[in-house]
């Protein structure tokens, strides 16, 4: 028994489950951790454009027409090299263009905009030296930013900025997997810190072995810990969320007492991690929500399946399709709870009727190019379709 605990997980259902009736609910409840947040090395939808303003046009053989035929090539190598991943490259190319051009305002969005999205992926990181050179490197470029897009860049700026302010004092501690970050004056945390990392070790090494794949490895990852109120205002999240992933596990947590679900916020974050590196970043939503629910213990229980079947009862069937972006676009609170019942019902079904490694296979697809439907087709024999309707004449008929 582990007396120094005195963490409690924060509230975490919409309907104030998790405190009275938490024996009986345990395991039934489904986890009320949110969907992936929108992954921060995506570069929201802003595309570089491959169309410099033309300038005046020069006579033909003209230094100045020359530049500009040079210009236009480094624009182009700089987005292939986008295209590629090569952000650097592509920064490298795009300042040349703008010191060559500095008037052009495309030239000047496209560098920005690599700029973002290298930003976004050192941000994440858990060297701090590289998340405050993240956003030295967005330091200027809303100049080159404009409406709704300027918007949008400048409150995911923002977001950033927020949490390293807060973040700014915190303690931080970790081993080569992880890196834990919390506020070290709230009472409780800086004696849970060696359970915590031996909690996300130990789901870490479950799972690589279930998965086969160690991705953590050399690439660290961050958990951060903040105050149900921290969490509300650095996320954007409604109070009833459990966690959140978007390149760092984010866990609210409450002084008082350890919560005898954090264990499953935390395997079921870290299962998104394991998602984001493994999945190539086009896994469907039922699927990672699904998989993150379902490895959330080690066994799903059967009361837990049959809580979310009861939970869809009357309810439209949805199709699979729509459940394939972020549950956050479904609305009301409901019908996000019934997505999740449900993602985690088929991926149950799947994995009892084709063996987890199947579900794994599915997951995986995004990395090779290919998508669950196809690897599925070809594995089983038939179309996901097919298994998604025969799970929904299983759960009307139970
Ligand atoms: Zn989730």
């Amino acid at each position: 028994m582990r007396t120094l605990l005195t963490i409690l997980l924060v509230a975490a259902t919409g309907l104030g489950l998790l405190f009275f009736g938490r024996r009986v609910l345990k395991g039934v409840e489904p986890a009320r951790t949110v969907p992936v947040l929108t992954p921060s090395p995506k570069p929201l939808d802003l595309t570089p454009n491959p169309n410099p303003t033309p300038g005046v046009p020069e006579p033909e053989g003209s230094a100045a027409a020359d530049l500009r035929a040079e210009i236009l090539d480094w624009n182009q190598q700089a987005l292939d090299a986008l295209d590629r991943g090569e952000i650097l490259r592509a920064m490298e190319l795009l300042q040349r263009c703008v010191e060559a051009n500095p008037d052009d305002p495309v030239l000047a969005r496209n560098l920005a905009l690599a700029r973002l999205r290298q930003a976004g992926l050192m941000i994440d990181s858990a060297d701090l030296e590289e998340r405050v050179a993240a956003l030295e490197l967005v330091e200027n470029v809303l100049d080159a930013l404009e409406g709704d897009e300027r918007e949008a860049v400048a409150a995911r700026i923002e977001r950033w900025r927020a949490r390293a302010d807060h973040e700014g004092s915190f303690f931080s501690s970790g081993n080569r997997r992880f890196e834990l970050s919390y506020d070290g004056e709230q009472q409780g945390l800086r004696a849970s810190e060696t359970d915590l990392l031996d909690r996300l070790d130990k789901a870490y090494q479950e799972f690589g072995e279930r998965l086969g794949a160690f991705p953590l490895e050399g690439n660290r990852l961050r958990v951060v810990l903040y105050s149900p109120e921290a969490f509300t205002r650095l996320t954007g999240l409604g109070h009833w969320a459990g966690g959140a992933f978007d390149g760092t596990i984010r866990v609210p947590i409450r002084t008082g007492g350890i919560d005898s679900r954090l264990d499953s916020v935390l395997r079921h974050e870290l299962t998104h991690a394991f998602v984001a590196r493994l999945g190539g970043g086009s896994t469907p939503a039922w699927l990672n929500e699904g998989l993150a629910q379902f490895l959330e213990e080690r066994q799903v229980s059967s009361l837990r399946l049959k809580a979310a079947k009861l939970s869809c009862r009357g309810a439209p069937w949805p199709s699979l399709t729509s459940l394939g972006t972020n549950f956050s676009t479904l609305g009301d609170e409901t019908a996000i709870r019934r997505a999740y019942a449900i993602s985690l019902g088929f991926t149950a079904y799947l994995a009892d009727n084709y063996g987890e490694e199947l579900v794994l296979d599915l997951m995986r697809a995004g990395a090779t190019g290919s998508s669950p439907e196809v690897v599925f087709r070809r594995q089983i024999g038939f179309d996901l379709g097919a298994a998604w309707e025969d799970m929904r004449q299983n759960w009307l008929q139970h």
